[in-house]
């Protein structure tokens, strides 16, 4: 079978030895792994995750008296944390996840993205999403990378009409750099076809699938004003700490993922 998501990794390192804007990223930082959800549907293709905001300052929600305006009831003080991801003793700072089976079925034929293009073969939108998840990533290391206007404020979104130009334009870059065919074949194929041929297909995901490493409150101990109802936070089910043993490689089929049980 092809696991997906080691292909997607290899491409990866390939891609950043040739690519002058992207060279600063440290794969071993980075863990590609799979999500699952239906072709056809409405959603991502891809998405880039930071693993390296700060915890927040303590906060909590609170609920108004339409009528009065008084504070009626709010929750615990609460800090929203990110859970910490390391393999083999590397703390990981990005997470990439693609959507399988969907993102097999990407093609510029069905997407705005072909005027970028020109003439080109559809499957290269797969790598221009790849590209275009590598560019999130900041080279300030402060998160996700911000559009910045030329008068040096920060732009509010992430998606500038630039971005995505400069996305098309290191995947035409790479391509005519002569990449090895076997490195980027695979995304030829949609995913039948990669069933067809490969026997199937498997990805790493984590251990509490369809979940993964997601941001969370944690209950923090500060003084709550007298004569309010405070409400109780919903304990977090989220594991503050991944490691290895959370990664399970999952076979994808074009309804389900179902762990590999490893005979090795
Ligand atoms: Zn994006």
């Amino acid at each position: 079978m092809i696991n997906y998501t080691e292909r997607i990794a290899l491409l990866m390192q390939d891609v950043v030895s040739r690519t002058p804007a992207l060279s600063f990223i440290d794969l071993r930082e980075v863990l590609v792994f799979a999500r699952f959800g239906r072709p056809g549907a409405e959603g991502a293709f891809a998405t880039c995750h930071c693993l390296t905001l700060p915890e927040t300052e303590p906060g909590y929600y609170f609920w108004r008296d339409r009528a009065t305006g008084a504070v009626t009831r709010r929750s615990e003080w609460f800090v929203t944390k990110t859970p910490e991801v390391r393999v083999s003793d590397t703390r990981i700072k990005y997470l990439i996840s693609f959507v399988l089976p969907r993102f097999c079925e990407q093609s510029l034929d069905r997407s705005w993205k072909a005027e970028l293009y020109g003439e080109v073969d559809p499957w290269v939108a797969k790598l221009d999403t790849i590209i275009h998840e590598l560019y999130h990533i900041d080279p300030a290391a402060g998160g996700i990378r911000q559009f910045v206007h030329a008068s040096g404020t920060r732009a509010p979104r992430t998606h500038a009409p630039q971005f995505y130009e400069d996305v098309a334009r290191m995947t035409s870059d790479y391509l005519a750099s002569r990449p090895d065919p076997q490195l980027i074949d695979f995304l030829r194929c949609d995913f039948e076809g990669l069933q067809k041929q490969h026997g199937g297909v498997t990805a790493t995901t984590f251990r509490n699938f369809p979940s993964f490493p997601q941001r969370y409150m944690e209950r923090c101990a500060l003084p709550v004003d007298a004569g309010v109802k405070v409400e109780p936070l919903k304990r977090a089910v989220q594991p503050a700490l991944y490691t290895e043993r959370d990664l399970h490689v999952r076979q994808f089929t074009g309804g389900s993922a179902r762990r590999l049980e490893l005979s090795a």
